[in-house]
């Protein structure tokens, strides 16, 4: 049972409204673990030299259109649905604390209590807007990393740039990449500074978001039998939410414990065990050298392999905490450099830099002579893919003393098709005697049944299976959910007239709502916490810029959307070939161009800017008397 100082619900004596301290205890004791470890050892720390005479090729282009032509049309997911809805249970909170269904009126309810709803509700409180109601699924605020909790998260962006509101909190991140479960507790002290707990409805899950065209209000529905009104809705629900399934024949049958990486079951005793995991994106990356820590016996089915960088992991110093505390406005100016560099060098995040001591690592001296075309710049950038991918490719010949597996372990994409990975105890941990590397390329694992995985005739005998298989990219769910001015739902509308966005915040017929960091509007840059700020920013200038002009609804013009959702197509087009494989990114091919991540760089920021100096995009009525 959960413990609650105060009643769900209350009255808060001095202003009269109600405050709603839904927080879940949280449950398990077990759940503890960090990031990658600091690894001192030099060799480890750079990949190898560039060997001489490596271009991309004839040859070498036609083995990567190889690797890429076999593995076309093998991604089959499920929703977890039926006896697989137990994989999406929440093992981190205790029993939903027991409060009235709510059929009140607020200013503005948001969805989601991440980083999103988290910043959301610390620049909109400061601007005055501060009856708000957040909505959350889990148990606490955190997003990602409340339901992701595995063994070794860690986050691949230097935290001193992810992590927002570090002066503010005070706050300096322990090591240069952060654990998940600092991540975590950074996102409780965040709510429990500004104030947060006190409005935000936890276990609480949106199933209907209604628009009502008269009455200019939202009704929104939750699984709580809630049904309350709101001026204006966010949804600030994250890009990778809703977890997926491989489909696997009779993965039903298995009998012994299994679960998926995003709701890790902390209860099942992996010691000695005989475990099997499925993928090797980015989660089991960080996983797998956790998992061989504790197994008797590890089998790792790999379809695709990932890229593996070095880490570099470090500690924060105390003389980099003291510079800090000297330097006002660090942290936004260090973020600020960071998203001036893309590709692998964001993740090298190079400190001097970042740190504003050197110029830009790279920046290459403007040659004389006429521009390069676009093509001539496409194929400078993949010779210059192919050399990293080498160095790749050459560090695992280094490290791995197998050849057969170091084989298995090469990817053959061009840097950055499928998502980056660094670690550097992820390669070292398949020449552990207990630790097997089954090649399930092209096809994924097919067979699963009662005593574990069957493949190419040989059966795997695992006691636990764990499923390291990913997320819906930018699903469509809430979308279904949320009804506009003519009845449709967003999805539906996107489904009849392709993605259509304004910014990736607005769609029009969907007045007084906003996506944060959603379909069009980020996911193509590496810092998911900047587009977070960025889009932050802008909906508190909207809703400030409609309250000292006295308008109380705000929609978008189609032609502003249909150019928006245009430019996002092109910059997805143009910028393909530099990550030309089949990947989450753009649905494994099948995803309409600009439909998901954004592409455009730095024309995001141009745009915005345009729309808030001339206003020409919005459509706005007059607030009403009263109201
Ligand atoms: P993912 O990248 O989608 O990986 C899923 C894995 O499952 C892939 O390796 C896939 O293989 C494999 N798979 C699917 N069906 C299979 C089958 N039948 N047999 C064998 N393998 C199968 O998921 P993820 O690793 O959870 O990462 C998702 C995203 O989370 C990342 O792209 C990243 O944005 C984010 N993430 C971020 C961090 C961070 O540090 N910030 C850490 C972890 C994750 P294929 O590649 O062949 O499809």
């Amino acid at each position: 049972m959960a413990t609650q100082a105060q009643p769900a619900v209350r009255i808060d004596a001095a202003t009269g409204r109600k405050l709603f301290n839904t927080r879940a205890e949280k449950a398990s004791e077990r759940i503890a673990g960090k990031g990658y470890d600091v690894v001192d050892d030099p060799d480890k720390l750079a990949l190898p030299a560039i060997k001489r005479g490596a271009v991309f090729d004839a040859e070498e282009q036609a083995r990567y259109r190889q690797f890429n032509e076999v593995r076309k049309g093998t991604d089959d997911y499920m929703a977890m649905e039926g006896s697989f809805a137990r994989y999406l249970e929440d093992h981190y909170s205790a029993a939903p604390v027991e409060r009235d269904a709510l059929s009140d009126e607020c200013d503005i309810v948001v969805v989601g209590a991440g980083f999103a709803g988290l910043l959301l509700w610390y620049k909109l409180a400061r601007a005055g807007f501060d009856d708000i109601r957040f909505c959350e699924k889990g148990g606490d605020v955190g997003g990602t990393w409340y339901w992701n909790r595995y063994p070794g998260i860690a986050c691949d962006v230097e935290s001193y740039s992810y992590f927002p509101l570090l002066e503010e909190m005070e706050y300096y991140p322990t090591m240069k990449f952060a654990s998940g479960f600092e991540i975590f507790e950074y996102c409780q002290k965040m709510a429990e500074k500004f104030g947060f707990y006190d409005h935000c409805l936890f276990h609480t899950e949106v199933n209907a978001v209604e628009w009502d065209d008269a009455d200019e209000r939202w009704t929104i529905a939750t699984n709580r039998g809630d049904a309350m009104r709101a001026r204006f809705v966010m949804l600030a629900n994250g890009v990778l939410t809703t977890p997926r399934l491989a489909r696997i024949e009779g993965m039903e049958r298995f009998a012994g414990e299994s679960f998926h990486t995003a709701r890790w079951d902390y209860d099942i005793d992996l010691r000695g065990k005989r475990i099997g995991v499925i993928g090797t994106g980015a989660t089991a990356v960080q996983a797998i050298p956790e998992l061989a820590k504790v197994a008797g016996q590890l089998y790792v089915f790999q379809r695709t392999p990932s890229t593996i960088d070095v880490r570099d992991q470090r500690a924060t110093t105390p003389e980099q905490v003291e510079e800090w505390k000297h330097e006002p406005g660090w942290a936004k100016a260090r973020r600020t450099r960071f998203a001036q560099l893309i590709g692998r060098r964001a993740l090298q995040a190079n400190d001097d830099f970042l740190a504003g001591k050197v110029e830009a690592p790279g920046r290459r001296r403007v040659k004389e002579g006429p521009r390069p075309t676009r093509e001539e710049r496409i194929q400078s950038e993949l010779q210059a893919s192919f050399r990293i991918m080498e160095q790749i490719r050459d560090r695992i010949d280094a490290i791995i003393e197998d050849p057969k597996t170091a084989a298995a372990l090469k990817p053959y994409y061009p840097y950055g098709c499928k998502r980056p990975t660094f670690h550097d105890e992820y390669l070292p941990t398949f020449n552990l005697p207990h630790v097997t590397l089954v090649d399930v390329a092209p096809l994924g694992v097919q067979l699963i049944n009662e005593r574990g995985v069957v493949h190419d005739g040989v059966q795997y005998d695992l006691d636990v299976l764990v499923y390291a298989t990913g997320f819906d990219f930018m699903s469509r769910e809430t979308l279904g959910h949320v009804r506009g001015v003519d009845g449709r739902t967003i999805a539906q509308k996107w489904q009849e007239e392709g993605t259509r966005t304004f910014l990736g915040l607005h769609s029009n017929g969907f007045p007084n709502l906003f996506i944060v960091a959603g379909p069009q509007g980020t996911g193509g840059s590496f810092n998911f916490t900047d587009a977070i700020e960025e889009h932050t920013d802008y909906v508190v200038w909207l809703l400030t810029t409609m309250r000292d002009a006295g308008h109380g609804v705000v929609d978008v013009r189609e032609q502003d959307e249909a150019s928006w959702s245009q430019h996002c197509a092109e910059a997805d087009v143009a910028s393909a070939p530099l990550r030309d494989c089949l990947s989450n990114f753009n649905g494994y091919g099948r995803a309409e161009p600009g439909a998901l991540a954004y592409y455009g760089g730095k024309e995001a920021g141009r745009r915005r800017a345009w729309a808030k100096e001339t206003l020409e995009p919005y459509v706005f009525r007059p607030a009403r008397a009263g109201r």
